[in-house]
């Protein structure tokens, strides 16, 4: 009863134990060609580039039609897979690991050997689960699974094992913010539905080698689990989609469902586009699929708006159709027609029973726990999501929120920033300015990840209070952190000793140093006696030149304002 709860009941688990489900003692003999897969050559579009897409982003406001008539409203609807982080496939017990050599992670089920059967995978449900708890979704406390029918060579069985008819999650919201006009400090909040999410595996991977007419198939993917996130219509531009997508990426990554790096194919959009008048019925759609980068989902979603809307402004109509982007050349390109709609002929996969899944009130008594998802259990472990790490970090530190949203976004660097102010008795918002303006304008000049920061939170601290206690002066501690990031293991102290940096507070040799300045520039004197205030800052900067920035400013300014008032 406990094992048939995940869907793995005694005769499927008997199958699996006489091992064959196992991993493969040899590899099996493919790459193989089959020359009869090989694709038609991607036509190229003869159409000139598209006028630039008004943003639309953050209001209603859409581009307008050419005919000056009715303004068009674009309508933009996501469809994401989610590869889940685990350490085995769906349904086989094969590693999921990125890269390895072909064909080295193929069980005879991830292969379609007749007799295996599918064993599933509690770690992946429960991915599914949170997943879907941190998108605010009800949980199904009974899902289906599916077949889903199609003939490519990458997909050895026939078909997909998929959640068409109940997911495991339904009805939840995603809340993303954006910024308007490029500036970070104007930033709108939107949600948009998700309808479901379904598990399911991920086929293979088959890789066209045009040069000699072959395709090769790597089954290495086949049956990784997959979570497809869909969602509802309520987008309206690639701005909005492209931020949408950016905040579920945090999302899975904080939960750690998926480890959703896109440049490895673990998160997938296929974005669906349609534009029509207001008050008049949604348009035909097309779908752009596999697009596996951010700013490519944006460029791809307000091209196709484009397109769409000079196709019908020029009389002509949008076929339902599925398209690729093409990074190269900015623009999306047919795939095939779905007019011809292909019959995927569903039907429940008689090899898993439902999936039932539990909360703290239906959990029958003297269960093993090992065999049981629990919702609420999983619920009371959801660590913080992006959102309320902002809003934390906003009312702990008085930070600005779009000041949140950077240190959120880039691994690491919120727990960088807390500690740094943890050791330091510089005010959390002066930090951040270290934090944004330096650390992370050398750490994307050197394309540096946080944890490759050759500066330690401890340094930059060390750093930060050399200057609050007015050791050193500000230009100074730039000159100290840049020695910092030659990672040649000196503590701030070191240097400034070492480079003399320290803050010059001697009077008498200021003074001296303020009078030859004033001497030498005779002119700007003139200008400030005659009341132009502004260029006494000039001369303070050529004091802190000939001090190689450790001068006071506080008291350069004084003592020339004494001096030229003599
Ligand atoms: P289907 O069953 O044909 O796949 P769905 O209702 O599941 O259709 O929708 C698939 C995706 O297409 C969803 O992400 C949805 O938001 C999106 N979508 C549906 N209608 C439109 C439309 N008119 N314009 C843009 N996107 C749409
Ligand atoms: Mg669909």
């Amino acid at each position: 009863m406990a094992a048939a709860a995940l869907g793995c009941g005694g005769g499927w688990r008997r199958a699996w134990r006489c091992g064959l489900g196992g991993p493969l003692p040899i590899p099996i003999p493919i790459p193989v060609p089959i020359a009869v897969l090989v694709p038609a050559a991607v036509p190229v579009p003869t159409r000139r580039p598209p006028r630039v897409v008004a943003r639309n982003a953050g209001g209603g406001a859409v581009p307008a039609g050419k005919s000056g008539l009715a303004p068009w409203v674009p309508v933009v609807g996501l469809e994401i897979h989610a590869q889940i982080s685990s350490n085995s496939k769906l349904f086989s017990g094969s590693q999921v690991q990125f890269a390895a050599p072909p064909n080295s992670l193929v069980s005879f089920f991830d292969a379609s050997l007749p007799g295996t059967l599918p064993v599933l995978n509690r770690r992946c449900v429960e991915a599914a689960v949170m997943t879907g708890l941190a998108l605010n979704c009800s949980i199904n406390k009974k899902s289906l699974f599916d077949r889903k029918h199609y003939f490519y060579a990458d997909l050895p069985a026939g078909y997909q094992i998929t959640q068409q008819r109940v997911p495991i999650a339904v009805n939840g919201s995603l809340t993303y913010s954006l910024c308007i006009n490029n500036k970070m400090s104007q930033m709108v909040t939107k949600t948009v539905r998700i309808k479901q999410i379904q598990l399911e595996q991920d086929s293979g991977k088959s890789l066209h080698d045009d040069s000699r007419s072959q395709t090769l198939v790597d089954l290495n993917r086949a049956g990784v689990g997959l979570m497809e996130v869909v969602m509802e219509p309520d987008m309206c531009c690639g701005e909005e989609a492209a931020a949408a997508v950016r905040e579920l990426q945090l999302i899975l990554q904080t939960l750690g469902s998926s480890q959703a790096i896109m440049a490895e194919g673990q998160l997938r959009v296929d974005a669906n586009v349609s534009v029509h008048h207001p008050g008049e019925p949604y348009g035909v759609r097309t779908e752009v699929k596999n697009i596996n980068s951010i700013r490519f989902l944006a460029k791809a979603i307000d091209y196709e708006i484009q397109r769409q809307i000079e196709e019908l402004e020029s009389g002509g109509t949008i076929l339902n159709e599925t398209r690729a982007f093409d990074s190269k050349l900015g623009c999306t390109v047919p795939m095939r027609d779905k007019e011809g709609m292909q019959d995927y002929r569903f039907m429940p996969e008689p090899n898993l029973p439902p999936l039932i899944l539990y909360d703290t009130k239906s959990l029958p008594a003297n269960v093993n726990h090992q065999q049981v998802v629990n919702i609420d259990w999983i619920h009371e472990r959801l660590p913080d999501l992006p959102s309320a790490k902002r809003a934390k970090l906003v009312e702990l530190y008085g930070i600005l929120p779009e000041h949140s949203f950077t240190l959120v976004n880039e691994d690491g660097l919120t727990e960088f920033f807390e500690n740094v102010v943890k050791q330091t008795q510089m005010k959390p918002k002066k930090v951040i300015g270290w934090i944004l303006n330096d650390l992370l304008s050398y750490l994307k000049q050197h394309s540096c990840t946080v944890k490759e920061s050759p500066i330690s939170s401890v340094l930059l601290a060390d750093l930060l209070n050399l200057l609050e206690k007015k050791e050193i002066s500000a230009s100074a501690a730039k000159q100290v952190f840049e020695e910092l990031w030659k990672g040649e293991g000196k503590t701030p102290l070191e240097i400034v000793k070492e480079k003399q940096l320290q803050l010059l507070e001697d009077g008498e040799e200021l003074e001296q140093i303020c009078q030859a300045v004033i001497d030498e520039h005779k002119k700007e004197v003139m200008a400030i006696k005659a009341g132009n205030q502004k260029v006494v800052n000039k001369l303070i900067g050529l004091v802190q030149r000939a001090t190689q920035g450790r001068s006071n400013p506080v008291l350069v300014k004084q003592i020339l304002e004494k001096k030229l008032s003599e």
